[in-house]
């Protein structure tokens, strides 16, 4: 038995949950319910980033404090746990007294070691993307990012972490191909470390402007840049600096983090740096999922074009939700999706495809069988645990589905409903092979659709056609 541990980022908490949260959430999900299939023990993480000035201006802006605010934000990203029928073990709070008690612990280990000092410096910020800004990232003094939001003029004495003393660690860590998939996201991130070198961060706000942050042990003017405590998450989670869970998943377990492909610096690097200062193992396996794109754009409420994740639980369901996410956005690329195109898929894949197959065989086999065929799908086949092992959440989903399809092409051939009328015990032989066929795949279908695949396994262990699996779209 293997221990694994995996996580998602943290959504910042000034929004509701977008496709890319609920892609991310289902990706790891997936990887999750297949490893506790394969007897691991596994330890799955996600919740919420709630520091920060972005925070502290849109609760202003809603007349709330901010933990109100992010008390009610919070609330709509649990909410997904149910909507994606996702399996994680903690949902940590970036506001949890004890994540906070683990980032002053963290600074207290990376200042010890000397990699933290204080410095007066002035810098251009965008709130937008809570991240400093150079002359040559802006556009006529704008983010292009955040056209609508002044850039901010930060001049104060704050305190710096010494990022700039860790290119060649991080430039020896790319050097694993298993570090980051897809490894080509790793490319822009060398040639900085190699040909500029990295830049020490600042990690500090004052109090008196900005309050919303866990304050920096032992200096009652600053709190914490909200980049620096969030990324703590990932070992806050496990009780560090208790070393019971931390050890037994962080420092011997497999350790997987999912995240955007606007992560990796953050993920890749400046998290991967403070490990190292304080001494503590990097991450093993980063995940780097592309973005998804609508009819070409960029979704954005100006342009109408939003796919709200919640919208297609409500009109597809949880699972083929889930299924969608999974087969039809390209797990390293960028995609392009469409409402009609989700529609089509839905049609031909779940409506047609695999309820139809289930119904299909199921009916024979109530009708035909004396009692439930016996099966035993205890294990994944290599190519399919691979794939999954890859990240190539499409492929793996492509494996089920080239059996759905065989099955299919094998009743249009064999004609199993004429066949029980002519010769029944030939009948019930075919019938039998299909149901255990139906098992074998549904048993796979389970990362993917658990409901689902729960439903078609209960149907092959009682010998009964289930109700309609997926319905067709009005
Ligand atoms: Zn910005």
């Amino acid at each position: 038995m293997a221990r694994v541990y995996l996580t998602t980022t943290l959504p910042y908490v000034n929004d509701k949950p977008h496709m890319g949260h609920a892609l991310e959430f289902v990706q790891a999900d997936a990887i999750a319910r297949s490893r506790r299939l394969m007897g691991d023990d596994v330890f799955f993480n996600t919740g919420t980033d709630e520091h920060g000035q972005k925070i502290a201006d849109k609760a202003l802006a809603a007349g709330k404090d901010p933990q109100t605010y992010t008390d009610e934000y919070a609330e709509t990203f649990k909410a997904l746990k149910e909507k994606l029928n996702l399996s994680y073990d903690a949902f940590i709070r970036t506001t949890d007294p004890a994540h906070k008690a683990a980032a002053q612990e963290f600074w207290k280990r990376c200042a010890a070691k000397g990699d933290i000092y204080k410095k007066k410096y002035a810098t251009k910020y965008c709130v937008g993307c809570e991240l400093e800004k150079t002359d040559s990232e802006l556009d006529h003094g704008v983010c292009p990012i955040h056209p609508n939001m002044e850039v901010q003029v930060v001049d104060e004495e704050n305190y710096f972490f010494r990022f700039s003393k860790y290119g060649d660690a991080l430039l020896a860590l790319y050097k694993s191909e298993s570090f980051l998939t897809p490894h080509f996201r790793l490319n822009e991130m060398v040639s900085l470390i190699e040909k500029e070198g990295l830049q020490d961060f600042s990690i500090s706000r004052l109090k008196s402007k900005m309050s919303w942050g866990v304050p920096v042990p032992g200096d009652d003017e600053h709190v914490m840049y909200v980049w620096f405590d969030a990324l703590i998450n990932y070992i806050s989670t496990l009780g560090w600096p208790d070393e019971a869970k931390f050890s037994e998943f962080w420092r011997e377990g497999e350790t997987i983090q999912f995240a955007g492909k606007d992560q990796v610096r953050q993920q890749a690097a400046m998290w991967q740096a403070m490990l190292l200062s304080a001494d503590l193992p990097p991450t093993k396996h980063i995940f780097i999922h592309g973005f998804i794109f609508v009819d070409g754009q960029k979704m954005s409420k100006s342009l109408g074009n939003v796919i709200d994740p919640l919208d297609m639980v409500a009109k597809y369901g949880t699972d083929a939700t889930r299924y969608l996410l999974l087969r039809h956005i390209n797990p390293f690329e960028d995609s392009d999706v469409t409402w009609a195109k989700f529609d089509e898929w839905y049609t031909a894949n779940l409506a047609n495809g695999l309820g139809n197959l289930t119904a299909r065989v199921m009916k024979l086999a109530q009708d035909n069988l004396t009692q439930p065929v016996l099966f035993d799908a205890g294990a994944f086949s290599k190519e399919y645990s691979d794939a999954l092992g890859g990240f190539e959440f499409n492929k793996a989903a492509d494996i089920v589905w080239a059996k759905i399809q065989a099955l299919d092409q094998r009743i249009n051939a064999e004609e199993p409903f004429k066949l029980v009328k002519s010769d029944l015990e030939a009948g019930r032989r075919v019938t039998a092979e299909l149901v255990h066929e139906l098992a074998v795949l549904s048993y796979m279908v389970i990362p993917l659709m658990p409901a689902t695949a729960e439903k078609i396994l209960t149907a092959v262990r009682t010998n009964k056609k289930p109700d309609n699996l997926f319905n067709r779209l009005a």
